[in-house]
């Protein structure tokens, strides 16, 4: 199934309602089913947007051969648009994209080697930090936002456009984080690292400090067995636990 040859190298996003019909005409062969797309209205940008039902429910195709035609081919035009993205990202950050490509040409033959890879996560959808904006697809505009609603990465112009209409004014959207991967990464470790230490130092403020009730005052008192002094307060590293459990 390849595109017109006036479509080819053009964003899905930028097509017009002519070029979808072009696409279903020529690429789906089914030009039967221009006028369903036609008196829908979807352009480029709705076409991506489109999800399973709409099939039936908005373009109105109801035979069940037709259906499948038309969603399958409408999921590949997502996936390809979604793997150029990737390709052209790679070539930015000094190619890594070779994974996908090895192990699709490499079936039944040895497995792939997995690379065990890390990366960006937004709602549960993978990105690459710094990635041009996936609407406009013009370089130098960054992503800034994620829309879940629209399964897009927006740049702070496009999302402006896409969510001043009433239909998707409402949908969420996630800001980026600032950090890149492999600073997230030293984050993380660092967050891990820290849990790991005051795990062991309240071990530790638990062999060291005792604790006793003052019915005097109603409170509780600390003595550290180690220095022989005494404070009202609880050792600093328990945070929200109790140094025992019990009351004494
Ligand atoms: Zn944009
Ligand atoms: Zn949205």
């Amino acid at each position: 199934m390849s595109l017109p040859p006036s479509l080819l190298g053009v964003p899905v996003f930028s097509w017009t309602i002519n070029n979808v019909c072009l696409w279903v005409e020529k690429s789906l062969n089914l030009k039967k089913l221009v006028p369903n797309f036609k008196s829908a209205g979807v352009d480029g940008a709705e076409l991506y947007e489109l999800v399973e039902e709409d099939v039936e429910g908005r373009l109105n195709i109801t035979a069940k051969g037709q259906k499948k035609k038309v969603w399958n081919a409408i999921k590949k035009l997502k996936f390809s648009q979604a793997e150029k993205e990737a390709k052209k990202e790679a070539k930015k950050t000094g190619g890594k994209v070779k994974v996908a490509v090895e192990k699709s040409s490499n079936v039944g033959k040895k497995k792939a080697k997995e690379v065990a890879g890390l990366s960006l996560h937004v709602d549960k959808t993978s990105y690459s930090f710094g990635m041009a904006c996936t609407f406009c697809q013009e370089e130098d505009k960054i992503a800034a936002l994620h829309c879940m609603a629209c399964k897009d990465f927006l740049c702070e112009d496009c999302d402006a456009t896409v969510h001043q209409h009433v239909k998707r004014k409402n949908h969420v959207r996630t800001v980026l984080s600032s950090f890149d991967l492999d600073v997230a990464g030293q984050k993380v470790q660092a967050f891990l690292r820290y849990l790991g230490c005051r795990k062991i130092l309240r071990a530790k403020a638990r062999l060291v400090f005792d604790r006793f009730y003052d019915p005097a005052e109603r409170l509780h008192y600390y003595y550290n067995m180690r220095t022989g002094t005494v404070q009202w307060t609880k050792p600093y590293c328990l945070k929200s636990e109790q140094l025992k459990p019990f009351m004494t």
